[in-house]
């Protein structure tokens, strides 16, 4: 099999920045690292073991300037006759497989924090802002619409901040008052008594939720929360050659956090549905075919289905069952550049049935016409087989 083109293999464009490159690299070896196929058939496994070695060689070679730049000018050529050589895979790779649901470590610090009952982004001695939770959403897409990239307008409940007081939680026209409570450090500390001796805890004030202000006057609308329930409407920009698991972020998409605190961010999770015709290999997609006998036999055009619409490619006199033909530039569109994959048709020759007797007997008629030279495959096989038989009779 040809060597796939380094900048194809981790979906980068030429002219593509080292952080472009990295970022890339990093998606793609998480995707197909082998601890993500433990449990995957044999098929699966080898599959993405191939893949993930690709992953490793592109990137050793697009990460370093040097071998990058004998690349771009000499291509796969580079790096032949032991020039180069990219082996010792997975050198620079690790870290990442704990890792495996793409959140960075930004996410993984708020997590952390909610479960130490911290506060989340900025978890100070102070008073803090009140941040919304993230919320999921769920998006599927078509083949169609991810091969070119698309808008999509989303619907979604959210908690937004409050229309009459602008989600501060006071009433209009009164102000907001430092908390008498904790008086205004947004925590309280207490002490508990326990076999180790006393300990001072600290804890958020349950007054003021930690923001050391409270209204005046509650907002009658939300009780003084400075939250509402409300319904956005979105455009998202899909780039072309998402895949399904992949999740897209949209800042401050979330709900809003009380009390003129910020919005969390909206995951779009996508999945791209399975297309009745098509399937998909990275950038590439792949069909099957139907071809009439006589049309294999014979040679003829036949009619095939792109993203683009219908096309026809030419069949040559004597096609077999399975050969395959490339139509370039008819995959899917590489995300960064204007480039893309090819569209792979394999053939599959069908063999007429429910034949009348009439048909039968032309058929018969021609077969004795047939020779040996007619079945270029056969007459090797047979070959083959004579030979493999021949070493069981000594
Ligand atoms: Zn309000």
């Amino acid at each position: 099999m040809a060597k796939r083109d380094y900048y194809e293999v981790l979906g980068v464009a030429k002219n593509a920045s080292e952080s472009d490159i990295k970022k890339a690299y990093r998606k793609a070896a998480m995707k197909y690292h082998p601890d993500k196929f433990a449990n995957s058939s044999d098929a699966e496994k080898k599959d993405a073991e191939e893949k993930f070695k690709e992953i490793n060689e592109a990137y050793e070679i697009l990460s370093d300037a040097q071998k990058k730049a004998a690349y771009d000018q000499y291509g796969h050529a580079a790096f032949e006759n032991g020039a180069g050589g990219a082996g010792g895979f997975g050198g620079g790779f690790g870290g990442f497989s704990g890792n495996a649901q793409g959140f960075d470590f930004e996410d993984l610090g708020d997590i952390f924090g909610s479960f130490f009952g911290g506060g989340g982004r900025g978890r100070s001695q102070g008073p803090r802002v009140k941040e919304g939770e993230d919320l999921r959403y769920n998006l599927e897409l078509t083949l169609e619409e991810i091969a070119k990239g698309v808008e999509k307008e989303i619907k979604y409940k959210r908690e937004g901040k409050c229309h009459t007081c602008h989600g501060s939680g006071a009433e209009p026209g009164h102000n907001m008052k430092t908390c008498p409570k904790c008086n205004g450090s947004g925590h309280i500390r207490t002490q508990q008594r326990s076999i180790f001796g006393v300990q001072v805890v600290t804890q958020e004030c349950d007054e003021c939720h930690g923001t050391g202000k409270i209204p005046e006057k509650a907002c009658s609308t939300c009780h003084g929360t400075g939250l509402e329930k409300e319904t956005v409407t979105r455009k998202v920009r899909i780039p072309s050659g998402v895949e399904t698991g992949q999740r897209l972020v949209v800042r401050d998409g979330g709900n809003a956090g009380g009390n003129n605190g910020i919005f969390g961010d909206l995951y779009i999770f996508i999945t791209v549905k399975k297309h009745d015709i098509f399937r998909r290999d990275g950038f590439d997609i792949h069909c099957e075919v139907p071809v009439k006998m006589t049309t294999a036999i014979l040679g003829g055009e036949v009619e095939v289905p792109t993203l683009d619409g219908k096309t026809k490619i030419k069949i040559p006199e004597g096609t077999q069952s399975g050969t395959i033909f490339r139509l370039r530039d008819k995959g899917i569109k590489q995300p960064s550049s204007d480039r893309r994959g090819s569209e792979i048709i394999q053939v599959k020759v069908e063999v007429p049935t429910n034949l009348t007797e009439k048909q039968k007997d032309i058929l018969k008629e021609f077969d004795d016409t047939l020779g040996s030279k007619n079945y270029k495959e056969g007459k090797s096989f047979k070959d083959k087989i004579k030979r493999f038989f021949q070493k069981f009779e000594g």
